[in-house]
């Protein structure tokens, strides 16, 4: 299997050749030329599997220059119960994303039992054991840079610590984060893993990041990668999920399944898409934002228009005012026209926007009304909203659960249809958000064990100006 990019002017690679990338050299998205479909035998043969099983069937699909026993060695070491140990309530750990059934036809899938608490970590931790086997087939190195608001930062860190030939460079500003997310990444004593706190704020970190990697001569010399949300591996990863809660949820494969799914950069709703172009027999993919709701403009009107300023939410995983892999379905949703993708995205880099009502398609119609044909429907949630939400999901199924996914649930029972089993994607655990939590049920969510004195932890951090040349003076005294 080759990849190509979005934008059609980029060599076509393999999955090895884009593991450790990001962006194509043409600006675009790498995608497979071409999904693999499973047909209904092979779905039936699959109904069953362990999630290792699974992934193993999922991702050999997608991963063909990594010789099988070598991929499935990765997988197996990665998706343990061991790893994603931090079930609540009946949970079976071995289940990796067990399902949670609220009622009949209602469930939630538990993502984030990962060492995080969010579900990052199960696409993270794959690409950690990836990225260490890769480097150990080259014997390269590879130092990465990036910048979190809270939840990347930390599932990067604990995918990479300890792995070989990997550095992780985390910029986070010095308010901004809960202290839980703070304690999460700075306790983390490990040799390769630098935490580089900015007296600013986010997008200053941001802005850094990217002074970093425009010096192109500083990021050759100094072996400079990324693991942002782009990353095709990630995206892949995500989408065994999708096909482990499909035959949780279901007794045969002639029934059909709707998700819910809390939405920023569309990387977890897209690999949801990815299974359903793979043959999973899914119905509706419904996309839930926050009070930045880009997306949900975009599946109400056909115009999509990035936010000059992102708004500073309760659900602060999904303030975005872009999502970075958006571009992949309307890839897709365009009949896979690079040309037009081009035009799109040309519009949105020069500050702009697009409307796909204005796109003609090759059947007379316009873009717009292709959505359809992809089951995506979207909606959007309030600071009110997800707090009534966690409140009534409390009082009535007697589940805590977080901002996050709270905004999935509520957006995603809006669309719920009798006799299609709806499943809300659980992105967080409450106990990271402690403050949201107090404010809808008068209590304070319970932690894991281990992590009771996370912010007692001794903390390994550096805190620094936010000027690019003082964190790049950093990174090459330590590379
Ligand atoms: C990252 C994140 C999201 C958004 O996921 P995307 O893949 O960016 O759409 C939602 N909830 C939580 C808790 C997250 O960490």
């Amino acid at each position: 299997m080759k990849y190509q990019s979005t934008r059609g002017n980029a060599p076509q690679l393999r999955f090895s050749d884009i593991l450790l990338g990001g962006l194509a050299s043409d600006g675009g998205l790498y995608v497979p030329d071409a999904y693999p479909r499973f047909s209904t035998a092979e779905l039936a043969a699959m109904r069953g599997m362990s999630y290792r099983e699974l992934a193993f069937t999922v991702l050999s699909r997608l991963i063909d220059d990594i010789p099988a026993d070598d991929l499935k060695r990765i997988i197996d070491k990665t998706y343990t119960a061991q790893t994603y140990r931090y079930v609540t309530d009946k949970e079976n750990a071995e289940d990796i994303t067990p399902l949670k059934t609220l009622e009949p036809g209602l469930h939630v899938l538990a993502l984030s039992n990962g060492p995080t608490l969010a579900f990052k970590d199960m696409a993270m931790q794959l690409l950690g054991n990836l990225f260490e086997y890769a480097l150990g087939r080259t014997g390269g190195e590879l130092n990465i840079l990036g910048a979190t608001s809270g939840d990347t930062g930390s599932a990067a860190e604990y995918a990479m610590r300890g792995k070989r030939g990997v550095r992780v460079f985390m910029l986070s500003p010095v308010h901004g984060m809960t202290r839980f997310q703070q304690a999460q990444m700075y306790a983390l004593q490990d040799a390769n893993i630098h935490n580089l706190v900015i007296r600013g704020v986010f997008d200053q970190c941001q802005d850094i990041v990217k002074a970093v990697s425009n010096d192109l001569d500083f990021k050759t010399r100094h072996h400079i990668g990324a693991v942002n949300s782009i990353n095709w591996a990630r995206v892949a990863a995500q989408s065994v999920y999708y096909f482990k809660a499909y035959f949780a949820a279901t007794h045969g494969n002639d029934q059909e399944v709707s998700f819910s799914v809390p939405s920023g950069n569309f990387g977890n709703v897209c690999a949801g898409h990815i299974a359903r172009q793979m043959g999973l027999p899914i119905k509706q993919l419904i996309v839930a934002t926050n009070e930045n709701d880009v997306l949900d403009e975009f599946f109400r009107t056909g115009v999509y228009r990035p936010r000059p300023e992102t708004k500073h939410t309760s659900s602060p995983s999904m303030d975005i005012s872009k999502a970075s892999n958006f571009e992949r379905f309307i890839y897709d949703l365009s009949g896979r026209d690079a040309a037009r993708i081009r035009t799109l995205w040309g519009a949105i880099e020069s500050g702009g926007s697009f409307d796909l009502k204005t796109h003609a398609d090759a059947n007379g119609g316009n873009l717009f009304e292709r959505v359809a044909d992809y089951g995506v429907v979207s909606g959007s949630s309030s600071h009110a909203n997800r707090i009534d939400t966690i409140r009534t999901v409390y009082e009535v199924y007697g589940t805590m659960i977080d901002p996050h996914t709270a905004d999935g649930l509520k957006v995603g029972l809006e669309y719920r249809e009798p006799g299609v089993p709806l499943v809300c994607m659980e992105t967080a655990q409450p106990a990271k958000f402690e403050d949201a939590i107090r404010e809808a049920l008068g209590i304070e969510p319970e932690r894991p064990a281990d992590l009771a004195d996370l912010e007692a932890q001794p903390q390994k951090k550096h805190v620094m100006d936010a000027d690019a040349e003082t964190v790049k003076r950093y990174i090459a005294e330590r590379t």
